[in-house]
């Protein structure tokens, strides 16, 4: 069975995965519109009603801003836990009780021949968590928007063979922007978001074989370059002695570009 993956759109102000095989496929958050869904989908030749669920990290506007549009239009089920499902839902957000499928952390479910599981991470929203999607031997993981990486998250990381994992910020940029300092500060926390040295060190010292593909997410806009993530990504890796030469192979995911479809099993 194939396993591809493609990002429509990764950053804080949109966020939106696509896990597929040749028949099937899954979203993973829809920070962006359902219209932009639908366009970026078709670049690939996958049609809205292939996609058999989306999976909901947490409340954040970046990351379901497209949900009520999917599920008014195309009856899409949401897979995501009570609490966030809980939070998501407002005076305003008409969300059929009928779409969600509750989720319990840790715990595998499967959705058409994927097997999947949620895992806590920290950050500022009522809960969030990040997946693990299998098929066929290989995994890809999803984890953005986490201020820390605990030893929770790093047991699904370091079993991934495909890693989306937030780098957020850079250090230096964040210090020297116009923020505020309590948004700094937020940033900052351990509830926060990865900033490029943490992601960077945390691979450095984690690296593995099964790793194959790592994709850098979630950059901001305002204090980050798609340049200095990857930089600072082989900065560390040259310090540690670690020579990638394409394996793993590093990318970086655009915020309003979509990305190359990567392959996983052809
Ligand atoms: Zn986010
Ligand atoms: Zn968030």
């Amino acid at each position: 069975m194939k396993l591809n993956f493609y990002s429509l759109s990764s950053g804080s102000s949109g966020n939106c995965y696509y896990i597929g095989n040749a028949s099937r496929g899954i979203l993973i958050d829809a920070g962006i519109s359902e219209r932009s869904i639908r366009t970026y989908l078709r670049k690939i030749d996958v049609p809205m009603h292939s996609i058999m669920g989306v999976l909901v990290t947490h409340r954040h506007s970046d990351h379901t801003r497209g949900i009520e549009v999917l599920v008014r239009k195309h009856h899409m089920p949401v897979y995501t836990t009570l609490k966030i499902w809980g939070s998501i839902l407002t005076p305003h957000t008409q969300l059929s009780k009928d779409s969600f499928r509750e989720i319990s952390l840790q715990q595998r479910f499967d959705i058409a021949g994927f097997e999947i599981e949620a895992f806590p991470v920290q950050h500022d929203a009522p809960e969030t968590i990040g997946f693990q999607i299998c098929a066929s031997g290989k995994s890809i993981t999803i984890a953005t928007d986490l201020g820390t990486i605990c030893q929770t998250a790093a047991s699904y990381i370091l079993t991934s063979n495909l890693l989306v994992i937030e780098s957020n910020y850079d250090e230096q940029m964040l210090t020297d922007g116009k923020y505020p300092a309590f948004l700094k500060a937020r940033i900052r926390s351990d509830r926060g978001h990865l900033g490029n040295h943490q992601t960077s060190a945390f691979l450095a010292e984690h690296l593995n074989s099964h790793l194959t593909n790592i994709c850098l997410a979630h950059l901001s806009l305002k204090n980050n370059t798609t340049q200095l993530a990857l930089d600072t990504l082989h900065q560390t890796f040259s310090e540690r002695g670690i020579t990638v030469n394409g394996n793993p192979q590093v990318t970086v995911l655009n915020r309003n570009v979509p990305s190359d479809v990567i392959c996983l099993i052809e």
